[in-house]
Order: structure tokens, then C-alpha cells, then sequence
């Protein structure tokens, strides 16, 4: 196998349904069965990573100059919204929170506008910190830490609902002390939330999870997902690979396992 890298980002998927992040990630090996399906861009993540954009702008600005342009920040959120609408070509799933690109790029400027309290707050580092680790078996982990200042790394969600982020938030607590970055005894998510532009924006969510905790929970993850690929390549049974089709995310949006062979829970 080439591709032996686990994501932080792709954790909770697993936590989630481990079938589906396992086709989603290691498409090459899923492909020595059946081929995964093909999945449209989804407005949810098009929308968190424009928001994602306008935060990292405030933040490198406040670093870099000791201020922040909101209206500098919303443009480079909506300039990062279309393009990856314009990369996606039509091929991307509106839901009943955003219908329309018009709505997307509303809610972009409302997100974002929701982060700026946050970013005259906090102390940044570095902004989008690239690292990697190596694990046993020529395994290597890999992640994006969104924010990290002094010991503390925080990490942004957004979306109509909050969800579990506690192992992508221990792996990058596991990647940091690999790499020997300080890291403190908290570990930081800021949730802004996607709501009908008929309502007003909620203000950003803060909450935390002891380190010590989510570093072990990355770690139990991280060692099942290795665990479960070579027991695929060695037997090939998709049907090993534990299913959830009571996850949210089970639907032909989002999992290219869904109305294929490689998972009879899948239903159009
Ligand atoms: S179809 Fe549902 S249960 Fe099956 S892998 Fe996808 S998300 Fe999981």
C-alpha cells in the first residue's frame, strides 16, 4: 500500500462510520473489491473552508500588521467560496440551509463576521501549521492545525450542528508533541454555525477537551484504523469493515460506499 497516511481530519468520519471514511480515504485499496462511487462537493465543507479562509486572514493580519480588516477577511472568505464553486463545475450538493450560491456567499459574511470577536481575542503563532509523524508499521499521521499560539491549538468547525471533534483534536495534540511544540493542558474548538439567512447568525461557540484525554482517544483511533486496512489487504472483506448507517452522513451525498456493493445499507 502507498498511501499510508491517517488524516487528523479524517478521525471522527471513522469514529463516525468506519466503512465510509475507509472508502473515502483509501479509495486504491477499496478499489481491489469494488470501486467507490464518486461524490458531489458538499456546500457544507465549500462553506466551512471560505469561512476557514476569512479566519486565517484575521488572524495572519492581526499577527503580522496588529490589525484586522473584516472587510478584507469576508472578501478573501467569498473569494475562496467561488472558486471552489467554480472547481466543483455544478457538481456540488446545495442543501435546505444553503439552496444557492447567492445564500452560500451570505452566509460566508455572516460566519466569518461571527469569528472577528474571536480573532481580536487570541494570540496566533501560526495559522494553518502543517505537520506530520511518524507511526509503527510505515505509517505516517498528517494534519492542518488551524490555530496554534503559545501552547494552545484551537481548531474551527462549522455547520448546522455541532459533532464529536475530540480524536482530530487529540491527533493534533499527538502531531505537536512529535514535533515538540509546547501544548497545553486544553485543546480548543470554535464552532460557528450555518443558519437560514432569515436568521440572525448565533455568536461563535468555544469549548474544550483536556489533552491528556484526547491525545489517548487519537491514539485508540489511529491504531484501529491502521488495524482495519491491513486486516483488509490481508482478507479483502468489506463486510470486516464496521458499518453505521444510523450516522448522518449516511446517504449517496456524502459516502461513495453508499449504493454500491460495498455496503448493502446504502439506499437511493
Ligand atoms: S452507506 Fe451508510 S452505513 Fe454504509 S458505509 Fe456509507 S455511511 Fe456507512
Amino acid at each position: 500500500m502507498q498511501n499510508k497516511i491517517i488524516r487528523a481530519s479524517s478521525l471522527s468520519d471513522f469514529a463516525d462510520c468506519q466503512r465510509r471514511m475507509i472508502t473515502r480515504q483509501y479509495p486504491d485499496i477499496i478499489s481491489q473489491v469494488v470501486a467507490p462511487r464518486e461524490t458531489p462537493e458538499n456546500i457544507a465543507a465549500i462553506t466551512g473552508t471560505a469561512v476557514h479562509k476569512a479566519a486565517e486572514t484575521m488572524l495572519n493580519d492581526k499577527r503580522d500588521t496588529g490589525s484586522i480588516s473584516i472587510s478584507r477577511s469576508i472578501e478573501a472568505g467569498v473569494s475562496e467560496l467561488n472558486r471552489q464553486l467554480a472547481d466543483a463545475a455544478g457538481n456540488t450538493a446545495f442543501d435546505d440551509t444553503t439552496r444557492d450560491q447567492s445564500t452560500a456567499e451570505k452566509q460566508v459574511k455572516k460566519m466569518a463576521g461571527a469569528y472577528e470577536p474571536l480573532a481580536r481575542d487570541i494570540e496566533t503563532e501560526y495559522t494553518e501549521l502543517h505537520l506530520t509523524a511518524r507511526l509503527p508499521g510505515g505509517w505516517k499521521s498528517s494534519g492542518h492545525i488551524d490555530v496554534y499560539g503559545h501552547g494552545v491549538p484551537r481548531d474551527t468547525k462549522t455547520g448546522k450542528m455541532k459533532s464529536v471533534h475530540i480524536f482530530q483534536a487529540g491527533n493534533y495534540l499527538l502531531l505537536l508533541k512529535a514535533n515538540k511544540y509546547t501544548i497545553s493542558d486544553k485543546t480548543w474548538i470554535d464552532f460557528i454555525r450555518r443558519v437560514p439567512v432569515s436568521k440572525s447568525q448565533p455568536p461563535i461557540e468555544s469549548s474544550f477537551y483536556n489533552s491528556h484525554v484526547a491525545m489517548k482517544a487519537a491514539e485508540i483511533v489511529i491504531r484501529r484504523v491502521m488495524w482495519t486496512i491491513e486486516d483488509f489487504e490481508k482478507n479483502g472483506k468489506i463486510e470486516n469493515i464496521p458499518a453505521n448507517p444510523m450516522s448522518m452522513m449516511c446517504s449517496d451525498r456524502y459516502c461513495p460506499a453508499h449504493s454500491t456493493e460495498l455496503c448493502k445499507y446504502g439506499k437511493c
